[in-house]
């Protein structure tokens, strides 16, 4: 009971439901550390820069109500963790396990350097309901398609959410300030830290989780629970929420929790194939004809295509740091098959501007739609931006809200402006590109790569 410890935050920027804090808190006293890794923090984009600096100045208040302090580190964290755990004598230093490539190699350099000090480095939890690697198919393998897996994985089970530590002995240590990076001008971003997190996820339940599974598709209504973020920075664990899910038979519960098991699905895929973070996940697709990066990419990251539905998500992301579900697969298959852009353009612009950018479920996002993932959409199935705009923005309400220029066009020409007898208006681009030729030009090439 004398041995003291730390607790090194990462993506978990929570106290409650965190096992690897409860641990942590079982010795004489736990130093709350966060260390600001410059190999995270200097690629990352403004936005989700500021959002992190926010999220670690909430964890800091809600320390701050427990008389005491997050403290912070900037550097290596092979150098920081085991600096700072030195500082206090801590033999041991807790951690919620990390599986994706950089985190899991960083953390066994940590574990490397903490143990030349005799001090462990000890792994409670994940950010996940069940831990990458454990869902395994009945020949002990992992599942590499998202069905079999989501029933097994529900079939597993995950415990249930447990409080956070009461008393116990927290620790200091000097600390650099914590980041202040204000939001770019003009990018709202959601409220950050463990009570939003609850607060947006108690509302959701309350308010729209019943209408889920009819309305998750329409970007217009907006109705989606947004929770991707606070999952992403661990402000809120996603067992809390399987919790509240449980005992509840409608559909919206129903369709919740599936979704829930795309974003464990991927990091099981991720942490079976690392190399999925750059590569195809379905090699075969690499030799396929791809155009290099040019204006057009330029124009696709501006907002500027002249496909309405296209650029109004563009421009969500920009302005928001997020974007609709819905919207990411129609702009993710337009770079990639109507631009022919490799995907992994896309992924960077997305992992740069996403607040809830999050490298398994944006990686396979990205190859799933690009036809080359798990469970692959079939890549001949070509999103038709037009279509899907009518269909999920019947209309033109997001179109609108996001593309000032096309506000007063007629209803039924929102998606299509150029059929407007009026024209395309001033200001705003015609198409860049025939999606009817691109999608020829698309087929044809996968031919090539499929005879
Ligand atoms: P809701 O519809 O309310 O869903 C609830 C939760 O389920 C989400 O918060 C998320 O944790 C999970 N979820 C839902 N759909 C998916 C999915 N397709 N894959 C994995 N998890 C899912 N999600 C990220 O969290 N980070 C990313 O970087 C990311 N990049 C994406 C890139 C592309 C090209 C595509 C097609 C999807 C991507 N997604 C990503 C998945 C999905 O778009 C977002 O999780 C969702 O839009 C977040 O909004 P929400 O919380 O309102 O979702």
């Amino acid at each position: 009971m004398d041995a003291t410890s730390v607790m090194w935050f990462r993506r978990d920027l929570r106290l409650a439901d965190n096992p690897a804090l409860v641990e942590a808190s079982a010795g004489a006293g736990v130093l709350p550390l966060f260390v600001l890794d410059p190999a995270l923090w200097d690629p990352a984009g403004a936005p989700r820069r500021a959002y992190l600096a926010a999220s670690l100045h909430a964890l800091d208040a809600s320390l701050r109500r427990r008389h005491t302090r997050l403290s912070v580190r900037h550097g290596d964290p092979v150098e920081e963790v085991v600096r700072a755990a030195r500082e206090v004598g801590a033999t041991t230093v807790h951690v919620a396990a990390d599986f994706g490539p950089y985190g899991r190699d960083r953390d066994a350099r940590v574990e490397a350097a903490l143990a030349e000090h005799g001090i462990a480095l000890v792994r409670t939890g994940s950010p996940y309901a069940v831990a990458p690697g454990r869902v395994l198919n009945g020949s002990g393998q992992p599942y590499k398609v998202y069905t079999p897996f989501s029933k097994a994985w529900a079939e597993h089970g995950w415990r249930g959410p447990i409080d956070a530590p009461h008393g116990g002995h927290w620790l200091e240590v000097d600390s650099a300030e914590l980041p202040d990076e204000a939001a770019p001008d003009g990018v709202e971003l959601p409220d950050a830290g463990e009570d939003a997190a609850r607060k947006r996820w108690q509302a959701y339940v309350a308010e729209h989780l019943a209408d889920y599974d009819g309305d998750r598709d329409r970007p217009d209504l907006d109705t989606t629970s947004r929770m991707s973020v606070h999952l992403k920075w661990g402000e809120i664990h996603p067992r809390t929420m399987l919790a509240d899910l449980a005992g509840r038979t409608d559909a919206g519960a129903a369709t919740y929790r599936k979704e829930l098991a795309w974003r464990e699905f991927y990091a099981d895929v991720l942490a079976q194939r690392p190399e999925t973070a750059r590569d195809y996940l379905r090699p075969e697709f690499a030799a396929m004809e791809y155009d290099d990066p040019g204006p057009r990419l330029d124009a696709w990251r501006e907002g500027r295509t002249g496909f309405p539905v296209v650029d109004a998500g563009m421009r969500q992301l920009r302005a928001t740091g997020w974007m609709h579900n819905r919207v990411r697969m129609i702009v993710a298959s337009f770079l990639v098959k109507d631009l022919h852009v490799e995907w992994q353009h896309g992924a960077r612009h997305f992992m740069r501007w996403l607040v809830d950018g999050d490298l398994a479920s944006n990686q396979h996002g990205w190859q799933w739609t690009a036809g080359c993932g798990t469970d692959a959409a079939p890549y001949f199935r070509v999103f038709n931006p037009v279509t899907q705009g009518k269909k999920f923005d019947p209309d033109g309400a997001y179109v609108r809200r996001w593309v000032p220029e096309l506000a007063e066009v007629a209803g039924r020409y929102v998606h299509e402006p150029w059929q407007s007898p009026d024209g395309v208006p001033a200001g705003y681009p015609d198409p860049i590109v025939d999606h009817q030729e691109e999608r020829r030009e698309a087929l044809d090439r996968y031919a090539r790569i499929t005879s």
